[in-house]
């Protein structure tokens, strides 16, 4: 089983595309690659118009003024705080009025069915919004978004991202389940602080024992850094504990095994705007007798 191999499974270990990975757990830059050669099947946009009334987005345009600003939802204008919600509705009438009714098409298309070739699993943290840094459009990503990005074991039992996966997998038969990570990550903070054998009241410490195992490794491989080097290390090795937790799902494994599913690791850093990603191989036969190997690694910058 996979868990059984966790210990074994750092980065470097788990890295078959470079032999000389194997000395270290932290991953060298790679050159930049060519953008655009994700396996998206992007739906073409209609031209269809279509006229709307409205009101607010003509009375205000915060946005607009407050361009170069810091994001922030509680805008002054001419000296009056805007609600939150005035941005919020302002917002939204400029999408319905930039993106839906100009690709009216689509979003009816979309309004009877959806057919996403990616899951996404995703920390909750407000920074790392997929579909913002990502550009997921509507229908193209089945989203879970929870602390710390974490996939919890088939053994685990029923949560809110076990139920997603369920869906993902079984009724729309997406493609590519994509696990996202990030720096700067709180909720792997918690797991790198918590106490061993600590009884633990905090709905947040319960959650994020699930990585423990990525705590383990990460103690072992990187115990004698930093804090926060410590954090960063976690930050990817927990993500590569869920691509395995995966896998403990009977028709995730299924799926990955018959090759009409394919597990994905991401990374983005948001203190230098980068974006790792890779690929989880699970077939019998890799180098070293193992089961799991990562390739095509890459490194956008
Ligand atoms: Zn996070």
């Amino acid at each position: 089983m996979a868990s059984l191999l966790r210990s074994s499974l750092s980065f470097a270990a788990f890295d078959a595309s470079s032999a000389e990975a194997s000395s270290q757990f932290f991953w060298k830059p790679l050159e930049p690659p060519k953008i655009g050669n994700l396996p998206l099947n992007l739906v073409r946009t209609s031209n269809a118009r279509l006229r709307i009334r409205g009101s607010v987005e003509e009375k205000h345009t915060p946005a607009r003024k407050a361009s170069k600003e810091p994001f922030r939802l509680t805008r002054e204008e001419e000296g009056q705080v805007l609600d939150p919600f005035q941005e919020l509705e302002y917002r939204f009438k400029r999408f319905k009025r930039k993106n839906y009714v100009e690709n009216l098409v689509d979003y009816q298309n979309l309004a009877e069915r959806q057919s996403p070739k990616f899951m996404v699993i995703a920390c909750a943290d407000s920074r790392v919004c997929p579909s913002n840094i990502l550009g997921f459009q509507p229908g193209e990503s089945f989203t879970v978004r929870n602390v710390a990005n974490l996939v919890p074991p088939f053994q685990h039992g029923a949560s809110e991202t076990s139920a997603a996966l369920e869906f993902a997998v079984n009724s729309l038969e997406v493609e590519n389940i994509l696990i996202v990570g990030h720096s700067r990550c709180g909720g792997i903070q918690a797991l790198m602080s918590m106490k061993d054998n600590a009884d633990s009241r905090s709905f947040i410490k319960d959650w994020v024992s699930i990585g423990k195992s990525a705590r383990l490794s990460t103690k072992a491989a990187a115990g004698n850094l930093s804090f926060e080097m410590q954090c960063r290390h976690c930050e990817k090795e927990s993500i590569n504990g869920s691509l395995l937790n995966l896998l403990t799902y009977p028709w995730i494994e299924k799926r990955v095994s018959e090759g009409t599913l394919s597990l994905h690791g991401g990374y983005y850093d948001f203190i230098d705007c980068t974006f790792e990603k890779w690929t989880l191989v699970y077939r019998e036969g890799l180098e070293g007798g193992s089961k799991y190997a990562i390739k095509n690694r890459a490194l956008w910058s």
